[in-house]
């Protein structure tokens, strides 16, 4: 097997890895590590000979990571088998400092580690993915793959907020976006589909998943982008709120007491549909919603509501839009959300075609003569990762 990266992903309790190459997108395994640190942790591993699971603890990420070479030597494939190119590591924060994906050299963890601020939950358990991985594999390239990179290319007028100036040079405070792996595969593939070359596209790409985001790609460049200097800010998410009044941090201090870190939290877990409704996971929303319970339904309206908003003001943005493109759980997944978001629309061009919408194996959801084209394209962000790794090391 020749031209893989093993792409890593590490949380704070986890670590998702994914054997993968980069020419095809085909994973060769995949595997994950849950709840470290805890009693029991949980390891799968899918490989060429099927899946393999075990409960024991696993004490740190060091160990996580060599729990996922045994499985790689016992379950296969052989890491010695594979032409292994590089390791590819996700970044969620690489502030204004990284454009692109760079290799990872102890400048470049220097600057991840001073990019912490910006990202107190990410950045940290993503550098220590990339610790363990340059301790165990020291003989392959590591490569640093940046959320925030794609977006890089926003104007000053749609990245730069309204507040101080000297915020932004002192706190680092803009809009940065998040999810550029996915936005920067999903617009590759619209244009795949279409045939069409990426430069010659106006895109709207919405990624609907736990986290949600909207980014307006004009020619291949994110020119707008919904999530801002954290992924809070935008569309209604799982448990995230997305936009609102920033007000409401102060006025919650006042009349409740509540502390930045705990409104911080409740706007980040407990917000979005799961404030909402009760539930964070889309189909239970939609479970509920079809058994007639009032809250899903207004979380679904609220949900959908927000993500016409933002398809209006890309549309404003780009000034000619060639297709919307849905991508991730919700938006690959639920035909009710995109005809919701899309519905009368007609006079904007965009014409959803009911059959099609509905049909899960069709990537095309609108009409044959609908001036915008509106697809369902899943994401791979793994493959991507693994191919700016590639373009990396090749250099
Ligand atoms: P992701 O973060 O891309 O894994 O997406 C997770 C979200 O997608 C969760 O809210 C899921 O409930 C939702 N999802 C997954 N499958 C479906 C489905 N078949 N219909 C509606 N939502 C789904």
């Amino acid at each position: 097997m020749s031209g893989h990266v093993l792409v890593i992903n590490a949380g704070s309790s986890s670590l998702k890895y994914s054997l993968v190459d980069a020419k095809t997108g085909e994973a060769a395994a995949t595997g994950l590590v849950e709840r470290i640190g805890e009693e029991q942790s949980h390891h799968v591993h899918h490989g060429p000979t099927g899946d393999f699971d075990d409960d024991q603890a696993v004490a740190d990420h060091e160990a996580a990571l060599e729990a996922a070479v045994r499985a790689f030597e016992t379950h296969g494939p052989a890491l010695a088998d594979v032409d292994i190119v590089a390791v590819g590591h996700r970044v969620v924060h690489g502030g204004d400092r990284f454009a692109a994906p760079a290799l990872v050299d102890d400048e470049l963890i220097a600057a991840v580690t001073d990019l912490v601020p910006l990202a107190p939950l990410h950045n940290p358990a993503n550098l220590e993915g990339i610790e363990v991985a340059r301790r165990l594999l020291p003989d392959l390239p590591h490569v640093a793959v940046f959320d925030t990179a794609f977006h890089q290319t926003l104007p000053p007028y749609a990245y730069t907020y309204a507040v101080p100036s000297s915020w932004q040079d002192e706190y680092g405070i803009r809009r940065y976006g998040f999810h550029g792996t996915s936005h920067s595969f999903v617009s590759g593939q619209a244009a795949g589909l279409l045939g069409r070359k990426l430069e010659d596209l106006n895109l709207i790409v919405l990624h609907l998943g736990n986290g949600c985001s909207a980014t307006a790609v004009r020619g291949g460049k994110s020119v707008d982008t919904s999530m801002g200097l954290t992924p809070l800010e935008g569309l209604v998410m799982g448990t995230r709120s997305g936009d609102l009044d920033p007000a409401i941090h102060g006025h919650l201090a006042r009349v409740a007491g509540r502390s930045a870190e705990e409104t911080d939290r409740a706007l980040n877990s407990e917000s979005g549909l799961k404030g909402l409704t009760g539930a964070n996971d889309f189909r239970e929303v939609s479970r509920r919603r079809a058994a007639g319970d009032e809250r899903a339904q207004l979380g679904f309206d609220i949900y959908c509501y927000r993500l016409r908003k933002y398809i209006g003001a890309y549309y404003a943005v780009l000034g000619r839009v060639d297709a919307i493109v849905f991508t991730a759980g919700v938006g690959q997944h639920s035909a009710e959300v995109r005809a919701a978001a899309l519905s009368d629309l007609e006079s904007l061009g965009i014409h959803l075609d009911p059959v099609r919408n509905a049909d899960p194996t069709d990537q095309i959801a609108s009409t044959e003569d609908s001036a915008v084209a509106v697809l369902v394209i899943p994401t791979n962000e793994e493959w991507e990762i693994a191919r700016q790794a590639l373009d990396v090391v090749r250099r």
